[in-house]
């Protein structure tokens, strides 16, 4: 830093100035501190604000899904009937197959 007095280059650590002794108060440094302080304050206050606005948009769209919630038209039960039909075929369609195997298999195990 630079002497405030003689503004001479001394060290930042040094109470007193080397050059002409005056005692250093290390207020710029303070000041400095507490100006970073401040804006981080002011940054975390700003990032609080957009949280809590995100948490609110949030919140409405919540509010909106409830409000607006989907609600199955006849076209989509029907749909949704007939994939349920086609599984079950599906599946009684693979069970008879799994008993046709099995029962082809045994019978060439014991012939
Ligand atoms: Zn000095």
């Amino acid at each position: 830093m630079i002497c405030p007095e003689c503004s001479e280059e001394i060290k930042d650590s040094v109470s007193y100035c080397p050059y002409c002794g005056i005692k250093i108060q290390l207020q710029e440094n303070k000041d400095e501190k507490d100006l970073k302080i401040k804006e981080l304050e002011k940054k975390v206050t700003n990032l609080e604000h957009d949280l809590n606005r995100n948490n609110n948009f949030f919140n409405r769209l919540e509010k909106d899904n409830s409000l607006i919630q989907y609600k199955p038209s006849k076209n989509d039960n029907i749909i949704s009937k007939t994939c349920c039909i086609i599984c079950i075929v599906w599946i009684i369609f693979m069970i008879l197959m799994l008993i046709v195997m099995v029962i082809h298999f045994s019978g060439k195990n014991v012939i």
